[in-house]
C-alpha cells in the first residue's frame, strides 16, 4: 500500500493516523477475531495497568480514557490503544460512573501535556461483579462523548475477571468477540 492510499486528515470523522505498516506485529489474539469487527489492539502494559487499577477498588466503578491511533486498511478499521488516562474526579457508585467537568478538565490537560500525538479512541470502566454489557447509562456516555465511528468501550469485571470491548457498527453498539494484545510483557510502566 502506497502512501497516497492513506488519507491523513484532522477531520475526526475521517479515519487514519496509522498506516498498514505501523499496525502492531507480535500480536496475541484473545477470544475470537471476527472479520467484520473493528480490530482492537491493546498494548500489554496498558492492559495490565487497567487490570490492576480495576481490581484496586471493587466497591465502586472506576474508569479510564483510552488513547491511541486509528488505521483503516483495505476497508477494515483498526484501533490501536497505546496509552490511557485515569478518569479521576468521577462521581461513582457500585453501579454507575459519571464523568464530571473536573474529570474532563484533568483528561484534557494530560492529553495535551503527555499524549498530544494520540487521539481519544474510547473509554473503559469497571462492573465489579455484574458482568460485561453496556447499561442504558453507559450507552448515554457512549452516544454523547464517544460517538465517533472508531470510538470503543471497554468493560472490565474485576471480580469475575472477565472483560470485553464494544464497537460502533451500523449505528449500534455491538460487543466484540475478541481483541489483540501486543508489546512486551516485561515492561510494566506506570501508564495511566
Ligand atoms: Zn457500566
Amino acid at each position: 500500500m502506497s502512501e497516497k492510499d492513506i488519507r491523513i486528515t484532522a477531520d475526526p470523522e475521517t479515519i487514519v493516523d496509522a498506516e498498514e505498516s505501523s499496525l502492531p506485529n507480535n500480536i496475541l489474539a484473545v477470544g475470537e477475531i471476527s472479520t467484520d469487527d473493528v480490530k482492537v489492539y491493546i498494548k500489554q502494559d496498558v492492559y495490565h495497568a487497567i487490570e490492576k487499577r480495576s481490581a484496586s477498588n471493587m466497591t465502586i466503578e472506576l474508569g479510564n480514557i483510552l488513547l491511541g491511533k486509528v488505521a483503516e486498511v483495505f476497508g477494515k478499521r483498526h484501533v490501536i490503544i497505546t496509552a490511557c488516562i485515569e478518569a479521576k474526579y468521577t462521581d461513582a457508585s457500585s453501579s454507575t460512573l459519571t464523568f464530571t467537568h473536573e474529570t474532563w478538565d484533568y483528561v484534557n490537560k494530560i492529553h495535551e501535556e503527555k499524549y498530544s500525538g494520540l487521539r481519544i479512541v474510547g473509554w473503559q470502566h469497571t462492573h465489579p461483579g455484574y458482568g460485561i454489557f453496556l447499561s442504558n447509562y453507559d450507552m448515554f456516555i457512549q452516544e454523547n462523548f464517544f460517538n465517533l465511528p472508531f470510538q470503543i468501550a471497554y468493560v472490565v469485571d474485576p471480580k469475575q475477571k472477565i472483560r470485553g470491548f464494544f464497537q460502533w457498527q451500523n449505528e449500534k453498539v455491538e460487543r466484540l468477540k475478541g481483541f489483540y494484545l501486543f508489546g512486551s510483557v516485561l515492561k510494566f510502566s506506570t501508564v495511566c
